[in-house]
């Protein structure tokens, strides 16, 4: 039959051109990708591709790597060849170290203009070794280290000042005619960052690289990063993300996933349809939807699973779905694809639904 059509999205995807981070594409049609960095120092080798294929494996697409001193960069040629997604180095403070990340092997180098003195007189040398070597650049933009000349000119990171810097950056390395470059302007207060790309957006067709940088703890940095994105991509603005969360980066991978799933910029995996429950509720909905999530984490087919206290919407959602239960009177009404199959009581209700969402993701080609 015809395949399914793709599911909606809020706008199309603002035009930028395509470049490469290894075997990833970011920019023009290629899906927005997924980025994280590594927490572990990256002399330790070891531990940094323990961390990368657990990043790997949570749906990571892209890792970065600090690079910091002579050490770590000559950790980075083992860390480039052992990972199984493309790595970026990234490099503040001293351009050598962007020599050694291309000679690395690293299949991107983050720069951030406003930490690498002289930098401008070194442009032409990088985007050389960069073109020969098939690496990608990021000019990463940020605004606890913008430019002095342009802080002065400004008077704080705003958004003009962000885009400034960044746009000026771009130049140096258009004029050597490297393009291979991506674009962020990343400030920790959403609506700064919001403007910034906004602005950056109509400068050009640089694919952009979204981050709100110093977003938090877990719980704001997530609703910082959700918000931000959400307000850009909506607008299809976006074509690489990094969530930053004062959390293990599995957690930043997770979010970000979880952000273009809900925009539909990626097939959606599993999801819980829960009710908030409210004074109606006939089963403890938290704990139930709380055992369901934890017993169907890591599926990786389109499942949707309702989860819903009582019968008012409950038989309603649970239809809608793969799979649910529409509990009341100490039962749960077990809904497949929308017919009742069985009534369990209340303490099989987890039970059933999981034995029953393994047996529909098998049918779905879950290994
Ligand atoms: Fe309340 Fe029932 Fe709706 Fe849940 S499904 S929020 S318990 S009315």
């Amino acid at each position: 039959g015809m395949p399914a059509p793709p599911p909606p999205v809020l706008a199309p995807r603002r035009k930028s051109r395509k470049i490469k981070v290894g075997t990833v594409d970011v920019g023009g049609d290629a899906p927005v990708s997924v980025q994280s960095m590594t927490t572990t120092p990256t002399t330790d080798i070891n531990a940094t591709l323990q961390q990368i294929a657990e990043l790997t494996a949570t749906g990571c697409d892209i890792v970065r790597v600090a690079c910091p001193s002579q050490d770590d960069a000559d950790a980075l040629p083992a860390i480039a060849q052992k990972s199984q997604i493309p790595v970026i180095a990234d490099i503040h403070f001293q351009p050598k170290y962007v020599y050694a990340a291309i000679d690395a092997g690293c299949a991107a180098v983050r720069v951030n203009p406003g930490n690498i003195r002289k930098f401008d007189d070194q442009v032409g040398s990088i985007a050389k070794a960069a073109k020969d070597a098939g690496v990608s650049i990021r000019i990463g933009v940020n605004a606890g280290s913008l430019d002095r000349r342009i802080m002065e000119k400004h008077g704080k990171a705003t958004p003009e000042a962000l885009v400034e810097s960044a746009v000026w950056e771009a130049s140096l390395f258009e004029e050597h005619d490297f393009h291979d470059f991506k674009i962020s302007v990343k400030h920790n207060d959403p609506v700064v960052m919001v403007r910034a790309y906004q602005l950056l957006a109509e400068r050009g067709d640089w694919p952009l690289h979204l981050g709100v940088t110093e977003a938090g703890p877990a719980f704001q940095g997530t609703i910082k990063s959700a918000t931000a994105f959400g307000a850009l991509l909506s607008q299809g603005i976006g074509d690489t993300i990094r969530v930053s969360l004062s959390a293990p980066p599995a957690e930043e991978v997770k979010v970000g996933n979880q952000i273009l799933e809900s925009l539909n910029l990626r097939p959606r995996k599993l999801e819980i349809v829960s009710c908030p429950s409210c004074g109606r509720a006939q089963v403890d909905v938290y704990t139930l939807a709380d055992q369901v999530t934890a017993g169907l984490e890591g599926m990786t087919v389109p499942l949707r699973v309702a989860v819903m206290g009582c019968v008012v919407n409950g038989p309603g959602e649970a239809r809608e779905a793969d799979l649910g239960v529409a509990s009341g009177n100490g039962k749960g009404q077990i809904f497949v694809k929308g017919e009742v199959i069985k009534t369990v009581p209340e303490d099989q209700i987890v039970e059933t639904l999981i034995a029953e969402a393994e047996r529909l993701a098998e049918q779905m080609g879950e290994p």
